[in-house]
């Protein structure tokens, strides 16, 4: 099915002031923009890079930068002023000692990802939407003020979820508000449609962009069928500013906001580039930030790109089944076996010396049996517990989705 053109596709003809895309306009523009970050690089005396290159395909000469390597990286080693940083965010890493990993935006930096933002969200929302913000990244007050600020440009209205809120009171909190689409994590979002439901708390939702967590083909389907919630895959990470890849109407992957950002696809073990369609891990290169450009950076997650025009007529790669370093690729298939379940709105699990126990929210203490089976399948020998929810509940919805005993005990000694 073809959808109208890709939205991140329309933004850059009209940053670039063309009628329409093709592959060797986006790579000029990407060869003059990451030049401008070599030259950064270059200039600062950082090892290992030329002052130019005369073609993208000697990108993979380049070095691939380790995310260890954001700890040294600020603006004074770039020569740039401290008064050129608008905001600072700190990378939260897992179970690291190292040196947190600040990562630093200029305001300029700060609008790009706002003009990505104004762009990608209109794939489905429109004005007069009210948008609830419910996405655990986007406690951060500028985050979700970027987001806000976007939605304003095109007259719609967005409302943050607060943090902690149980789920009782962040349906009633929306359903108050009014809301008419979201940005949200998927689980969360089906979670928290499925609880408003059987509690008849008006909660209508009908589009949603979908972001900060690995996104189950199942998830999407039931948010889509079950609660008609027209769905929208985003891609982005804090290093990219929160600008990425946002999904067409033709959901033929998401398309890669090429003004702003290169990736590529290589294998994680050599690190050698490869083939369009072949899953491997991303590196991003970031063309537009001023004060802390990346350069072939490696985000530990894992997708497919295609460089092939979409059938909404956009020429930009496009980028899907992405699973996150950080999240549920041990434990994804089973967000598509446990959310299959219309009972389920959410679930834990736990592995304590390499025994599972799997704690199932529902809505009245059951599940299918065909939920159970394929569980009794994929981990067998697993301890299920099956609870009700109750309104005082919080979703977790999120990522913490694996609590390992084992780990946690190790990392208290
Ligand atoms: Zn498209």
């Amino acid at each position: 099915m073809s959808g109208p053109l890709s939205r991140v596709d329309r933004l850059l003809q009209e940053k670039w002031g063309v009628q329409s895309l093709d592959r060797r306009i986006i790579q000029s523009h990407q060869l003059e923009a990451l030049n401008q970050r070599l030259r950064q690089y270059h200039g600062a005396g950082i090892p290992g890079y030329p002052q130019q290159i005369n073609g993208l395909e000697a990108l993979s000469d380049l070095p691939i930068m380790d995310p260890a390597k954001l700890a040294v990286l600020t603006p004074s080693v770039l020569g740039i002023s401290q008064r050129w940083v608008a905001k600072i965010s700190t990378l939260k890493t897992s179970g690291t000692t190292g040196p947190s990993k600040r990562l630093f935006f200029s305001r300029g930096d700060l609008e790009e990802t706002r003009h990505f933002f104004q762009a990608g969200m209109q794939e489905v929302i429109g004005p007069g939407d009210v948008v609830l913000i419910a996405m655990p990244g986007v406690r951060e007050e500028s985050l979700a003020g970027l987001i806000c600020g976007a939605l304003f440009t095109f007259g719609a209205r967005g409302i943050v979820l607060p943090a902690n809120l149980c789920i009782d009171a962040a349906c009633r909190y929306g359903a108050s508000h009014g809301v008419t689409k979201a940005i949200a994590a998927p689980n969360f979002l089906l979670g928290l449609l499925r609880y408003a439901k059987s509690r008849r708390i008006p909660l209508a939702i009908n589009g949603a962009i979908l972001s900060s967590d690995h996104c189950h083909p199942v998830v999407v389907q039931r948010l889509q069928e079950e609660q008609g919630c027209r769905c929208f895959n985003h891609y982005a990470m804090m290093e990219t500013g929160c600008a990425g890849a946002v999904e067409c109407g033709s959901h033929q992957g998401m398309h890669i906001w090429e003004g702003g950002l290169l990736l590529e696809v290589v294998d994680p073990c050599t690190l050698n580039p490869l083939p369009d369609g072949v899953q491997g891990e991303l590196l991003i290169t970031t063309l537009v930030r001023q004060i802390q450009p990346l350069l072939r950076y490696r985000t530990g997650d894992l997708g497919r790109m295609t460089h092939h025009p979409c059938s909404c007529g956009g020429a930009t790669a496009r980028l899907w089944d992405v699973i996150r370093a950080e999240g549920q690729c041990t434990f994804g298939k089973w967000n598509g076996i446990l959310f299959g379940d219309a009972q389920v709105v959410d679930y834990e699990v736990t592995q304590k010396n390499g025994e599972l126990k799997i704690k199932i929210i529902t809505i009245a203490g059951w599940i299918e049996k065909s939920t159970a089976d394929a569980l009794r399948e994929v981990a067998p020998g697993g301890g299920i517990t099956l609870c009700s929810i109750q309104g005082n509940d919080r979703l977790i919805g999120g990522k913490q989705r694996v609590t390992d005993e084992k780990a946690l005990a190790a990392s208290l000694k």
